[in-house]
């Protein structure tokens, strides 16, 4: 900890060193720069304590409200940066932190990332980018070339237009996805007679001139959040956004989806959009998209894909058919942070059709002018990064087919999982993995039996004693810090819908070895032993359920 350490003076050519002269060869910072570019993850084990430090007690480090009056040498303030954030950050990249989509970067990336950071490129105008915004054009023409696959002509044509846009790079999911709903809606409410269009002025006039009672976007139960948040913004509300029910593998039901539109309608509200998710967040899921395709073609909807996370099994010629009809998508959410393994802050959405954007467009007198190529002419954000650079630096090191390695050993080590799993008498597969996300729960064969055979109150008091047997475990499996999976509530329809509380695991570290998933079982199995009366009591009620 540096608490009294001697402290810099301010003044201006002090201060124009920092943006000129770099750190000398012995200050931290050169040191830490050194190991970190030797290796990433020695660092990152020899500075993040594995012990739990109570959030409560993290934020003391953090208490005070007040800019402070005195500047710190860089070195420093390096190492009082290590003492209180980096030992008590989280160790996304360790082979057994299997918890969440957030995992392990190719080590090239953070060289590169300096360059990227050292050019502070601005990606919203030419002025400011130059050569980036061709790149970052080209990036989008490769993505949505692997989801359409156009012909040379194609992209020859419209991927450098300035009057046309084959998508939007953006921060992530959430912006792709509000995006592309952004741009569904000004397509549903364009101009028409004297009516100019509801990006001018704005839903109330729109539905008057329409006539419609309200506005809907469609998405299965399943659908991530980021949709509900693009409903409220868009002034549908949150209500707007209409979940269907989905089949026993977490997939939407085409006849509920068909059924809630012609209901919508019969209600004059106008369902403007369908999202079909390609690898739900929670179970890896994909669905129907074909037949949702044939049902937006029926009803004059737009029709998304949510591909944030599934999106990259497109890389593998091996899986891809696992996403068929994800061509006939009028747009579609990548994220490039989940499986294509850049650092978070790139996401992507794509259309179809190279004009369909017109309807979002912007401009402004100092930048962003009638036919220039200003990227922010197309885009939510104002001001980005050249990120991009990073998305077109790994496609070409890594390659469509070493895309498709890492793709086809995530699913393969989600197969062998869900098979050790099903294996196990005291554990229960929840949801199969279609892609590299599975769930599953501790559940010894008795409990099981017992949950088989118990009456609906029985088993409804049983199923939440095993809830809270499955929080316990994940809880103190995080707390020790060996390994880490998340949990999630599901409705399995196995068990009559009920809620029913799983792990759930994302395999995309390429060094998540089989021995470190059988020794996952192996720790929570024996964490399950630690809650002692807890146990005894599921024991019991199990008991009692069979011998009645
Ligand atoms: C992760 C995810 C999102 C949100 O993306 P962010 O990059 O977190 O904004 C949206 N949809 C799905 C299916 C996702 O997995």
């Amino acid at each position: 900890m540096i608490t009294k350490h001697k402290t810099a003076n301010v003044s201006f050519e002090s201060l124009l060193r920092i943006f000129t002269v770099p750190e000398g060869p012995d200050s931290t910072l050169t040191k830490i720069e050194e190991k970190l570019s030797q290796n990433l993850n020695q660092f990152l084990r020899e500075h993040i304590v594995a012990e739990e430090k109570p959030l409560k007690e993290i934020e003391k480090d953090f208490a005070f409200a007040s800019i402070p009056e005195k500047p710190e040498f860089v070195s420093d303030h390096t190492q009082h940066l290590l003492d209180t954030l980096v030992s008590h950050s989280v160790h996304t990249s360790a082979p057994s932190f299997i918890g969440h989509m957030t995992s392990a970067l190719p080590y090239f990336l953070m060289p590169l990332s300096k360059i990227m950071i050292a050019l502070n490129q601005n990606l919203v105008k030419i002025e400011t980018s130059k050569a980036f915004t061709p790149l970052e054009r080209q990036v989008l023409g490769m993505l949505h070339r692997l989801v359409y696959n156009q012909d040379d002509h194609f992209y020859s044509n419209w991927m450098h237009s300035a009057q046309h846009s084959l998508g939007a790079f953006c921060s992530g999911g959430t912006i792709a996805n509000i995006t592309a709903l952004w741009v569904a809606r000004n397509n549903a409410l364009k101009a028409q007679g004297k009516f100019q269009g509801v990006e001018k002025e704005g839903l109330y006039s729109a539905m008057k001139h329409y006539g419609y009672q309200g506005l809907a976007v469609l998405v299965s139960e399943r659908g991530h959040y980021s949709l509900k948040k693009s409903a409220d913004i868009l002034g549908l509300g949150q209500q707007g956004l209409v979940a269907v029910k989905t089949d026993a593998n977490n997939r939407i039901c085409p006849q509920a989806l068909s059924q809630k539109i012609v209901e919508l309608k019969k209600n004059n509200i106008k369902p403007f959009a369908v999202v079909g998710v390609a690898g739900t967040t929670e179970t890896g899921s994909i669905d129907p998209l074909c037949q949702i395709a044939e049902i937006c073609i029926e009803h004059d909807c737009h029709f998304h894909v949510d591909a944030a996370w599934g999106g990259a099994t497109l890389m593998s010629n091996n899986y891809r058919q696992l996403l068929k009809g994800i061509e006939q998508a009028d747009s579609v959410t990548i994220d490039a942070h989940k499986q294509l393994y850049i650092p978070m802050g790139a996401g992507m959405v794509l259309f179809k059709h190279p004009d369909a954007m017109k309807s979002i467009e912007h401009h402004a007198q100092y930048i962003l002018r009638m036919g220039s190529k200003d990227l922010g002419s197309h885009t939510l954000e104002g001001s980005r990064s050249g990120m991009a650079m990073l998305v077109y630096a790994a496609m070409h090191i890594i390659s469509r087919p070493g895309y498709e390695l890492l793709i086809d050993a995530s699913i393969e080590k989600a197969k062998f999982f869900a098979e050790l799993i099903s294996q196990q008498d005291d554990f229960e597969l929840v949801s199969e993995p279609e892609l590299c996300l599975l769930t599953y729960r501790y559940i010894p064969a008795k409990v099981r039996k017992a949950l088989e055979i118990a009456l609906p109150e029985q088993r409804i008091q049983l199923n939440e004693l095993v809830n809270e047997l499955t929080q316990f475990i994940q809880k103190c499996q995080r707390e020790t810090g060996k390994s880490f999976v998340s949990r999630t509530r599901l409705n399995p329809s196995r068990w009559d819908r009920l809620n029913t509380l799983v792990f759930r695991v994302v395999l995309a570290n390429p060094l998540t070895s089989h021995d470190i998933l059988r020794s996952v079982l192996e720790e929570q199995r024996i964490i399950a032993q630690q809650a002692p009366n807890l146990m005894a009591k599921i024991l019991a009620t199990s008991q009692s359920i069979t011998e009645a």
